[in-house]
């Protein structure tokens, strides 16, 4: 990839776009074109790169003016149906068809962003042409209103008069958002800190105020964001810029310029400190003990100023960046919570905030908390900092700026739009890397720089909130009970007769919801025909050495920009289920404790100075060969610039064979944190709990997941916290059987990708193992490991307003000739029928059938569901769906460009390593990956049907079924379902 050169110059005229300004970008290898159209006054950015991962997208500044949620509603009503496209969810027509790497919107506290991105050209701009119609002329119906945004329904629709409640997808997508309690800390921290902004509002709607918005508010917010004239257009990639010029210029032209207005107003500052505390929801019989969060923040800086942005980045690492730094350091060691959160420098519009926050806490404890970090920062500030640790925050903060991430278009969408909409230079994130170095110059200049900056911003700042979120038994009954009495308010003032004509509306709504579009309405729509489709796959360019005895090393060409990847891989396949429980605190200790002669605090500065971070994690994977044999590994990743290659290999090499669990006081810690982690990890998991316990009864992998991550592992923590005086030294020797039973397994198959310098390190590192390593070559014998009986449908209870549904299926297998018809035919029953039934009828907010090869297994899941029973009856009826299912080539066409996209996708260098160590693990080799394309190529209405119907008839009889829900939605699901009720457990308790 080279910088390209520029086509365009300053003051010359192109397709009706003037272009104000051409700036190269050396470091991203770019040119940077800003124009502006005519006649619309639309703004455009174009990034040209040598890249073939192009982005389309249009910005528009939607300041919000209450909490009723219309700039999210709106978001999701204009791609429901456009002028040129008058079909039902286009949106959701072009996601069954697109190669598109990124396809989706988003509402941001202030604005709303429409992005796609894909790396074949005709996609990008069939589907920059469906985004344009939409945002710029939508059809904006009542019944899209009604249906994306909030209606009132009969709680019972055999009830048309009865009781009354809200229905809505974004009413219910806000439900279970604000289910979580670390958004509510968020929400109210902001509305508290800006309290006279737009930023005190929320653009995404409180659950409580979105049934106040009028289909008439909303018509009237659309009219007043959404022009060319607002907008701010961003594309980039290797398509030519006059080619988006010419796209754009006709379809503006409609457009006259208007006068715009987005300024935001900046928050007048306090004299005083303030306080706010709020409550959310816990479980009905739960202990409140230690559940507070506590959040102290400041406005420190302006976030359009690179200059201050990369300074406060480089001071939360100085403070924060790891386990011994000395503002994470002295929260722990205070014991006032169970783990620091959210610290870190934030920006909100033009805002730039700094935040410390503990979770785990008391509301009693916030004034000794708020007092802790003021003197903890004062002796920082006062005293000298460590220039060691200056050096490795910058060290630190260099990563972010190098590597180049997936999805990287979109980042740097994000990176220009960002500034730019907010009236300060685009161009000024772009690259990060000349702000950094200026703000190293003047840490030079200035060894006092961040003790200056941690006085005049923080110190000496009265604009300072402290927010406490206290944990309530009672706080949803409370909302609950007012909701109800607003609904019986509603539903008194309303006759019988206008009772049965909003049942009769939302009965409607429901109806065309589910009423697929005719294939003449979807063939108005641009697409892609199979004959685009890439013939082959994309591999990843890569070579194996064998370094030693039982020691391989993957060598993957791809540009990483100066930052080297390494992914290696320990044989755990020996560890008992037993040991599998400890697995979680193991890969702790690697993380969180000392390793050799080295203490916890060492080590982390060690890491600190010397890799952009050193991570553990286990991967429970199957082989692609007709044996689908178990692959349990233990993982260890680490990314490091070549300068620290053999310091980083060095401090990895001691995690690796040292880690030393034997520090008592700091495990005892650390576990306090992993109890905290838990419990908010299984209510806020949602779809990812449910999902993990259904599947614990089905496969080995399912079983020790649900171990590793599920219920048993918080009680496990709990039990080994509650008791640790006697639990520790047990704890302490399963950490160190675990380390040593993968060291003497032997046996290790590495990955890298980067320099050849840092390349022969590795290697060298890596044989300089053999001798520490047992027999290696894998000739450690597997454990035996069985799946444990247990109920097939579960109700897991937990304080939410929402559901999520999973039912698991056992399916064929990656080697079995049905696996690529399995894949086509899992996307089918998810945007043909499970999407239309539970989001657009049932309202919740997602739901999809999933299939995983090498897993073999079918899962269909909902999310943010309002309900349970209903849901469960799609789930049961998706055999009768597909025998009565009546594809046609056309449809099986443009699920086949769907389900190869995944092959298709950028090969980024991160990524790239750890998928080529996953590749060659599963034994998935380029010429399977070639066969699996053209069989899926190959695939026509009646193979799907066949093969989908086969792995039904089986996979229904012996699947398992969990929803994680609020123990009232789950009571009620009972009740319907009758004979088919699930078992009800509580999510925490497992009781
Ligand atoms: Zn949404």
């Amino acid at each position: 990839m080279g910088v390209p050169e520029a086509v365009a110059h300053e003051g010359q005229r192109l397709h009706g776009f003037d272009v104000r300004q051409v700036t190269p970008l050396p470091d991203l290898r770019a040119v940077a074109y800003r124009v502006e159209h005519g006649h619309s006054g639309a703004r455009l950015i174009h990034i040209a790169a040598d890249d073939n991962e192009n982005l389309f997208s249009v910005t528009l500044p939607t300041v919000p003016w209450d909490d009723t949620g219309a700039a999210h509603i709106l978001e999701h009503s204009v791609l429901g149906g456009s002028r040129k496209y008058p079909v039902r969810q286009p949106f959701f027509e072009m996601l069954k068809m697109s190669m598109g790497t990124f396809i989706n919107a988003m509402t941001g506290s202030d604005y709303t962003t429409y992005p796609v991105a894909s790396t074949v050209r005709a996609d990008l701009f069939n589907l920059a042409d469906v985004y344009f119609d939409a945002v710029f002329h939508p059809l904006l119906t009542e019944e899209t209103f009604q249906r994306e945004g909030h209606r009132l329904t009969p709680a019972d629709p055999a009830e048309p008069t009865g009781p009354l409640g809200v229905a809505g997808i974004v009413y219910n997508e806000m439900k279970g958002y604000y289910g979580q309690p670390e958004v509510r800390l968020s929400a109210e921290a902001e509305a508290a800190l800006l309290p006279d902004t737009i930023y005190a509002k929320d653009s995404g709607g409180r659950p409580e105020a979105i049934p106040d918005l009028t289909y008439a508010d909303l018509r009237r917010f659309y009219a007043t964001y959404y022009h060319p004239s607002d907008a701010f257009f961003f594309t980039y990639g290797d398509i030519p810029l006059s080619e988006y010029l010419a796209f754009l210029d006709p379809r503006l032209a409609e457009f006259a310029r208007r006068p715009t207005d987005a300024a935001i107003a900046r928050q007048a500052r306090w004299r005083s400190p303030r306080r706010t505390e709020h409550e959310y929801q816990v479980g009905e019989g739960e202990a409140t003990t230690e559940k507070t969060y506590l959040l102290l923040q400041w406005l420190a800086g302006t976030a359009t100023d690179p200059a201050d942005d990369i300074a406060f980045e480089v001071l939360d690492w100085i403070l924060d960046g790891n386990e011994g730094a000395p503002l994470r350091k002295a929260l722990v060691d205070s014991k006032l919570g169970q783990a620091p959160a959210h610290t870190g420098y934030r920006s909100m519009g033009e805002e730039g905030v700094y935040q410390v926050g503990l979770k785990g806490s008391e509301a009693d404890r916030a004034e000794r908390f708020e007092r802790l970090v003021l003197d903890t920062l004062q002796v920082i500030a006062d005293g000298e900092m460590a220039p060691e640790r200056v050096a490795a925050a910058f060290h630190q903060a260099g990563y972010g700026h190098l590597e180049i991430q997936s999805q990287f278009p979109l980042h740097l969408r994000y990176r220009v739009v960002e500034p730019w909409r907010l009236g300060a230079d685009p161009l000024a994130f772009a690259s990060m890397r000349p702000h950094l170095e200026a703000c190293r110059q003047r840490y030079r200049d200035d060894p006092r720089l961040f003790n200056r900056l941690i006085r005049e911003r923080l110190l000496e700042n009265p604009h300072r909130l402290l927010t406490v979120l206290r944990p309530s038994t009672d706080w949803q009954p409370r909302l609950d009970a007012a909701f109800a009495a607003r609904m019986a308010a509603v539903r008194a003032a309303r006759s019988a007769e206008e009772l049965r004509h909003i049942a009769a509306v939302s009965a409607d709504v429901e109806r065309g919801a589910g009423t697929p579009n005719p294939p003449e309405a979807v063939a108005l729509l641009p697409q892609l025909r199979v004959a685009d489709v890439p013939a082959k796959p994309r591999h990843i360019p890569t070579t194996t050495l064998r370094v030693a005895d039982g020691i391989e090393l993957l060598r993957n060409d791809v540009f990483t920009n100066g930052v080297n990847y390494l992914q290696l891989d320990l044989d755990a396949s020996g560890l008992t289920e037993e040991q599998w429980r400890y697995v979680p605190r193991y890969v702790e200790a690697v993380h969180k404790l000392g390793a050799g002669r080295r203490d916890y605090e060492q080590v982390a500065e060690q890491v600190a100075a010397s890799s952009g971070g050193i991570h553990c994690f286990p991967i429970l994977a199957r082989s692609a060969a007709a044996d689908a044999r178990g692959r349990r590994r233990l993982r260890f990743a680490l990314k490091a610039l070549d300068p620290q290659m053999e310091d980083a290999l060095g401090v990895l090499t001691d995690m690796v064979f040292a880690v030393n669990p034997r520090d008592a006081a700091r495990l005892e810690v650390v576990l306090g944190q992993a109890v905290a982690g838990a419990r908010t990890g299984l209510v806020n998991g949602g779809a990812g709990t449910a999902m993990r316990y259904a599947g614990d009864t089905l496969t080995v992998e399912g079983h020790l997941s649900e171990l590793m991550y599920g219920g048993p592992q918080l009680r496990l923590v709990e039990r080994l916290h509650g008791d640790f005086a006697r639990a520790g030294e047990r704890l302490m020797g399963e950490i160190e059987r675990i380390r040593d039973a993968l060291a003497a397994a032997g046996g290790i198959v590495a990955s890298f990708t980067g320099s050849d310098r840092a390349c022969d390190a590795v290697a060298a590192t890596l044989a300089g193992w053999r001798q520490r390593l047992g027999a290696g070559g894998g000739g450690v014998t597997p454990a035996a490991l069985a799946v444990p009986a247990g109920e097939a449908r579960v109700g897991l209870a937990a304080p939410l307003q929402v559901a999520y549904c999973a039912q698991l299926l056992p399916a064929p297998h990656y080697a079995h000739p049905d696996s690529p018809l399995l894949a086509v035919g899992a996307h089918l029953i998810t945007v043909d029928y499970i999407r239309p039934e539970i989001r657009f009828k049932g309202t919740a907010y997602g739901g999809s059938c999933g299939y995983d090869a090498l897993g073999a297994q079918l899962a269909l899941a909902s999310w943010q569901d309002p309900h349970v029973a209903r849901t469960l009856g799609v789930f049961a009826a998706v055999g009768n769906y597909v025998s009565g299912a009546t594809w046609t080539q056309t449809d099986v066409d443009r699920a086949i460009i769907a389900t190869l996209k995944d092959g298709e996708r950028p090969i980024r260098p991160a990524e790239a390593t750890g998928t080529a160590l996953h590749r060659h693990l599963a034994g998935l080799t380029p010429a399977m990956r070639d066969q699996r394309h053209s069989a899926t190529l190959a695939a026509t209405p009646q193979s799907v049907k066949a093969a989908v119907l086969a792995a039904l008839e089986t996979g229904l009889t012996r699947g398992a079924t969990c929803v994680l829900a609020g123990r009232r939605m789950l009571e009620e699901g009972n009740r319907e379902l009758g004979a088919r009720a699930l078992v009800l457990r509580d999510v925490l308790t497992g009781e």
